[in-house]
């Protein structure tokens, strides 16, 4: 193990060469400054993940670093947003290594190189307890554009982006969380890889932004947060489950043990949006997507959150989404 750099010297071997902007003035200040784009609004949206809770303490760091990123990045697309810069806020554990914070270091660059963002400051301390960090996000949005998880109308269609329910069979198969699943290597690959890295939709924030009535990004799982989006519009949203898009691998699951539909509905982790829109909007959306969009059902008027239909038949789910408390 090399030796531990002392506090200053930690800032300017990692995080200052991931501080690109002026602003940031290589991160020898007390702060940083920089000038949005003239007639934007500043959007800000903030993560935290503890080591035990969102990842584990062996969990590759340059993935941890990349998961944390992503995780806020795919909050920016749900709201139409262009990603700017971000903060990191890291807690380390009395047993931290040069080496553990050179691959986490790593991992933030890979990323802000495949997303055009820049690193502009944070806070770095000790902490008895587990490691612990935190992103806050920046990104932009023309003035008063930002979407909100408020404005779902009755008549509007619902769709998601990518597939539902991967990351959290992911998160099963990694033993991570209770119940057994049999799958073939391949998809079972492919299903943790979803758990381990997200891929945030911010190719379909400008799309998002012209034409869709809501949006929210869904962590939690899509039933609590379809739920909490049509809570805050005042509507109620009917799903027809055979529409909800699933990969092969999640569809593969489904067809051995058809239990696993509590987890593709109300686990979490999918970082995929769902989002509302007028049919005519939605047409547009569907055309123009550059990534894949599914129209899982319609907004009705109702205080009766997400009816799920399958066969016709209303779902009963136990567990509508991960919720730490
Ligand atoms: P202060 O004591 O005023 O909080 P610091 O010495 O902690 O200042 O930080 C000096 C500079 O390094 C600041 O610009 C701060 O934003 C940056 N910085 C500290 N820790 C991190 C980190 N984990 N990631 C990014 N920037 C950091
Ligand atoms: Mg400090």
């Amino acid at each position: 193990m090399s030796a531990r750099p002392g506090e200053d010297e930690l800032i300017a071997r990692y995080f200052a060469p991931l501080a690109a902007s002026s602003g940031a003035l290589q991160l020898t200040d007390d702060a940083a400054f920089f000038s949005p784009p003239a007639g934007c609004d500043l959007v800000v949206t903030k993560d935290a993940l503890v080591a035990g809770v969102h990842f584990y303490p062996d969990d590759a760091p340059a993935l941890i670093a990349r998961k944390a990123l992503r995780v806020n990045l795919s909050d920016l697309a749900a709201k139409g947003a262009t990603p700017f810069g971000y903060l990191l806020a890291i807690a380390l554990p009395a047993d931290w290594s040069a080496e553990w914070l050179a691959a986490f270091a790593s991992g933030l660059a890979m990323d802000q190189a495949e997303f055009g963002i820049t690193l502009l400051g944070g806070d770095t301390v000790k902490t008895p307890g587990p490691l612990m960090l935190s992103i806050t996000a920046i990104g932009t949005v023309p003035q008063g554009r930002m979407v909100r998880r408020a404005g779902a109308l009755p008549g509007d269609l619902v769709a998601v982006s990518g597939t539902i329910g991967d990351a959290a069979l992911g998160c099963k198969l990694l033993g991570k969380t209770t119940g057994h699943i049999e799958l073939a290597d391949d998809l079972a690959a492919q299903l943790k890889d979803r758990y381990w890295l997200p891929r945030p939709r911010l190719a379909l924030a400008p799309l998002l932004q012209d034409h869709a009535s809501a949006a929210m990004d869904v962590s939690d799982g899509l039933a609590g947060d379809l739920a909490k989006l049509c809570r805050v519009s005042g509507v109620e949203a009917q799903v027809r489950v055979e529409d909800v898009p699933l990969s092969l691998a999640a569809r593969a699951v489904l067809d051995a043990d058809d239990t696993c539909l509590e987890t593709i509905l109300g686990g979490g982790d999918d970082y995929e949006i769902v989002f509302t829109a007028a049919p005519e909007r939605m047409a547009i959306i569907t055309a123009q997507a550059p990534v894949p969009v599914s129209v899982i059902g319609h907004i009705s008027a109702g205080q009766g959150g997400v009816v799920f239909r399958r066969d016709g038949q209303p779902l009963r789910l136990l567990r509508g989404s991960y919720a730490h408390f």
